[in-house]
């Protein structure tokens, strides 16, 4: 088919592919057709994901309407399976597990990434991930089932291992969950009459292989974050990792067996599989490219955010971080570079200077850096939340509206059950779609025999 103007395909709509299809948009206005191919109608913002396991927002807030914000662009629902390079043509699965193809002059690959898996044994089967909102509703309901289960038996060694949560990975998912479940149970707790009778605390466990919290962090920020999570009554074990799991609890490299029902497997995330089957050169699993995001070798491919190994011009021989405020800044730039290539403006090479980072330990209290300068407690909080609606593409107003509420409110105690275990696989390559009876996942579909 002869196309009168060039059709820009972007695969993924996260941070980075977000942020390239609006500028594109914006430069190229009727010059190129744009299409965005991501599996939901939503962009998500995952850094207050924690915050919608713990109860404060409604999922709805954290997600932000792809129409409504890219109002040219041309939404395509569904996941890429294939990559065509030689035909420039992208295969992809549609949500009513239709087949559909899309022919492309440009292609940004910004499809973001997955949670990472480590073999230990068991962990595929009893532990969950967090990287997507079914994982955040599943958390949510079923934290709230193990206080309601606890509260309901009579078995003081059942109630233990129910209102045991164990996360793994003390980076600033695996803190962030943590510190927010902690505040969430003691709030379910304070609502169980029998329960506290029994006089149980639930017990958050954060482990970390690492010497300390937040390892990829700045120091200060790690000792902000333990002193907060210890006051707490978080139990941090740095050093500490899993050898095992099994449906009654975890085994701990020091040979401790923690009885509970739930693992909440942090431990860092791995780029998007369909990466590495595009059949391009890749630095752990990162699609390489050059410091303008185009691919080496086929002009008409950028690529960027997680899914991308993009050279750190500001620290030599290093790749950027996996991080919300790369992304973003990649997307703005591969989308001013598509249009460069098509002839409107200059290509550019990216090079961004950390601008510190922010985490929320829940309540009031935060750690954060802004530009470098270290700062907790309230000042931190109130940074980090203005720092989040600065950063939201939209529903600023709402989730202002829902902080509003938890602060003046009780959390709601229901849990919907909407979401269940097998519905959130960990080894899934669609962490951002629940499975559903009868459907096929990608990871199922590119394992053998499976
Ligand atoms: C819980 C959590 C908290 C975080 N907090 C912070 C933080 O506070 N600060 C920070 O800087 N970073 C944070 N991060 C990391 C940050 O969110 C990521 O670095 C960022 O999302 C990467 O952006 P991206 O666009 O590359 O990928 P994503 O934002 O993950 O977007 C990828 C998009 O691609 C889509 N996609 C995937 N596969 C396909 C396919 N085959 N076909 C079509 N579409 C596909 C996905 O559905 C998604 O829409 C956090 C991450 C998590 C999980």
């Amino acid at each position: 088919m002869i196309r009168n103007r060039p059709r820009i395909v972007v695969v993924g709509a996260g941070f980075a592919g977000h942020q390239a299809a609006k500028t594109l948009s914006r430069q190229l206005r009727d010059n190129a057709e744009i299409v965005l191919l991501n599996p939901t109608d939503y962009f998500l913002y995952l850094p207050l994901l924690p915050q919608v396991a713990a109860g404060i927002l409604e999922p709805r807030r954290v997600t932000v309407s792809l129409p409504g914000t890219l109002p040219r662009v041309r939404l395509v629902l569904g996941e890429a399976d294939r990559v065509d390079l030689a035909a420039r043509r992208v295969h992809y699965t549609g949500p009513e597990d239709d087949k559909g193809e899309l022919e492309y002059d440009r292609l940004v690959l910004a499809v973001g990434s997955v949670n990472k898996l480590l073999p230990v044994p068991g962990v595929a089967e009893h532990a969950h991930g967090f990287r997507g909102l079914p994982e955040a509703l599943y958390l949510r309901d079923h934290v709230t089932r193990q206080i309601e289960l606890a509260a309901a038996t009579g078995d003081p060694d059942e109630r233990a291992a129910r209102c045991t949560f164990v996360v793994v990975g003390a980076g600033y998912t695996g803190t962030e969950v943590a510190a927010q479940g902690q505040m969430f149970t003691d709030a379910l707790v304070r609502k169980q009459r029998a329960w506290r009778h029994a006089g149980h605390k639930p017990r958050w466990l954060l482990l970390d292989i690492a010497p300390r919290v937040l390892p990829e962090l700045d120091r200060r920020l790690s000792r902000t974050a333990d002193t907060v999570l210890r006051g707490r009554g978080v139990d941090v074990r740095t050093g500490t990792s899993v050898k095992e799991a099994t449906h009654e609890g975890v085994l701990l490299d020091d040979g401790e067996f923690v009885d509970t029902r739930t693992v909440v497997w942090c431990v860092g995330v791995r780029p998007d599989p369909l990466v590495s089957e595009v059949g391009l050169p890749v630095e752990r699993g990162r699609l390489l490219v050059e410091p303008t995001l185009n691919v080496p070798g086929h002009p008409e491919v950028f690529a960027c955010g997680d899914a991308a190994a993009v050279p750190d011009l500001t620290r030599p021989g290093e790749f950027t971080p996996m991080t919300a405020q790369h992304a973003a800044r990649q997307g703005k730039l591969a989308g001013r570079n598509v249009a460069a290539s098509l002839g409107y403006g200059e290509q550019q090479r990216y090079k961004h200077n950390d601008l510190g980072f922010v985490v929320d330990l829940g309540g009031v209290k935060a750690a954060a850096n802004p530009l470098g300068v270290p700062l907790s407690g309230p000042v931190a909080g109130a940074v980090t939340r203005g720092y989040h609606l600065a950063a939201m593409p939209g529903n600023r107003i709402r989730v202002a509206a829902d902080w509003l509420l938890d602060a003046v409110l009780p959390r709601q105690a229901v849990q919907l059950g909407l979401v269940r275990s097998w519905s959130v696989p960990l080894d899934t390559a669609s962490p951002e779609l629940a499975r559903v009876p009868g459907g096929r996942g990608r990871a199922e579909q590119s394992e053998p025999g499976g």
